[in-house]
């Protein structure tokens, strides 16, 4: 007999750290978002090679139109939000804090659709190619935050088997309920996208994972599951519940290796977003140029969950939402654990950005980032979830000892935020590995260039 899922969790939930859950907009419906009158849709929305721009200055555009793409296969083409004119194509302020290719749009608030736009007439019944290509050219990728190409997860190299699709529906950020609201309100459609997915990787086993602190939507994937064949799984409410990984040990028992995706596992995590977005391609043709966005926080007037169009400033959202109250202390787009706090409003909501919390200038604690302090308490390592020692990714990088980093396994961090959370001495623990990543990928590239090159050079002296 297999273990329970109370058994699995008592046994292989590890780490993790509790922040109050402040899930203000947890009980608001879905509803639409601004109709901006202006977007600016970055043309690196993903993981991987950025796209080349397909349209110039002065172009009509429609809605679903593509205007950016790649031939790099870690990519995902982008495509207009809003029907208009192109009134430029230059770098503006991505929500990564670096300045990116952009192309801005001056909407005709008419919300034409582009041609050609139709819905695949037997989705479940097509080959897995077809639906690997439909979903590259849709633009999707993963929702949850990564944005990695889903393209590209479903399409495993021939010596993988997955066996297992993961729906993740662990919303674990504090704040954050725009997934919650999709499974309470679309729970169909995100079952219908789990289908989908899963006939193109072949999975022979589809499990729903939702935190046990979310019995709306527990009850309603189990209702749309019926007699379908899909489960679902509670899981603990713990931070970070959500990362592959984590999730993948809960309720399979399996550590994915140091280095190792969870394909080498037989498994294959797509957040509810994401599952959704391909339900919503196939059965409407039109490409992901809109998303769930959860809007909340003590510094913002109204609170909710929107459907937002892809490239619309945070600014025109915040003003949708009756404006900011009180005076501005941060501004966050994702969750408060690994989300990124922004310097400006003008920036605009990605494919990624599940969330923008507003808090008040009384409810951040701001601190000036002092020395790296370590007390060597331990309680960083006791709650980090991948079982590393975050004190000394934190010293090593604060030293630059960035060979070191690699002794310690720095690239197994999915930056969580858990260890500077519990952090006594209120060490800037993610931070510092940030830096350290950065600067152990640098000297890598460096030493492997040196390698070449005196590779090279004795081959040229042994030929001379
Ligand atoms: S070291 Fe990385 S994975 Fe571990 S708690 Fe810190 S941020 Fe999370
Ligand atoms: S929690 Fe902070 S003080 Fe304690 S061991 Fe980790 S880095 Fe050091």
């Amino acid at each position: 007999m297999g273990l329970t899922d109370n058994i699995k969790r008592a046994l292989f939930t590890r780490g993790g750290v509790h922040p109050p859950a402040n899930k203000l907009a947890a009980s608001v419906k879905i509803s639409d978002g601004p109709n901006p009158e202006r977007v600016l849709i970055p043309l690196t929305q993903h993981v991987g090679s950025p796209c080349e721009p397909l349209v110039e200055k002065g172009e009509k555009v429609l809605v679903g139109q593509k205007i950016g793409d790649s031939e790099a296969y870690i990519s995902a083409p982008v495509h207009a939000s809003v029907s208009g004119e192109v009134a430029s194509i230059a770098k503006f302020t991505h929500p990564s804090g670096r300045d990116a290719l952009a192309v801005e749009i001056i909407s005709d608030l008419e919300d034409t659709p582009a041609e050609g736009i139709a819905p695949a007439p037997d989705p479940l019944g097509m080959e897995p190619g077809d639906i690997r290509a439909r979903v590259r050219e849709g633009g999707i990728v993963g929702m949850g935050g990564a944005a990695f190409p889903t393209h590209v997860k479903l399409n495993p190299p021939s010596d993988k088997r997955i066996e297992l699709l993961i729906v993740n529906g662990a919303e674990c950020e504090p704040y954050l309920s725009a997934d919650y609201r999709l499974m309470v309100e679309r729970a169909q459609d995100v079952l219908h996208g789990a289908r989908i997915i899963s006939r193109a990787v072949g999975a022979e086993r589809i499990v729903v994972a939702i935190e046990q602190t979310s019995p709306a939507a527990i009850s309603a994937m189990r209702d749309a599951a019926g007699s379908g064949g899909e489960e679902v799984f509670t899981l603990p409410a713990v931070f970070p519940q959500g990362a592959e990984k984590t999730l993948i040990k809960t309720i399979t028992g399996r550590d994915v290796p140091s280095g190792k995706l969870p394909m080498d596992v037989g498994a294959l995590v797509d957040n509810v977003g994401t599952c959704a977005a391909v339900s919503e391609l196939f059965l409407t043709g039109m490409p992901l140029v809109k998303r769930i966005v959860t809007v909340a926080g003590d510094g913002v007037t109204g609170r909710g969950n929107l459907r937002v169009k892809v490239g619309t400033l945070v600014r025109d959202v915040i003003d949708h939402c009756g404006g900011l109250e009180g005076g501005l202390g941060q501004v966050i787009l994702g969750g408060p654990m690994t989300g990124l706090s922004q310097y400006t409003l003008d920036v605009p909501v990605t494919k990624a950005t599940g969330g923008i919390v507003v808090l008040s200038k009384e409810s951040i604690i701001s601190e000036e980032p002092g020395h790296f302090t370590c007390i060597r308490c331990g309680r960083c390592v006791r709650h980090c979830p991948m079982n590393l020692m975050p004190y000394l990714l934190g010293s090593y990088s604060d030293a630059g000892m960035w060979e070191e980093l690699e002794s310690v396994y720095i690239n197994d961090c999915v930056e969580c935020g858990c260890c500077a959370y519990i952090c006594p001495t209120k060490n800037p623990l993610v931070q510092l590995i940030k830096v350290g990543k950065e600067g152990y990928s640098r000297r890598k590239r460096k030493m492997e260039t040196l390698k070449k090159d005196k590779e090279e050079k004795s081959l040229e002296e042994s030929n001379a």
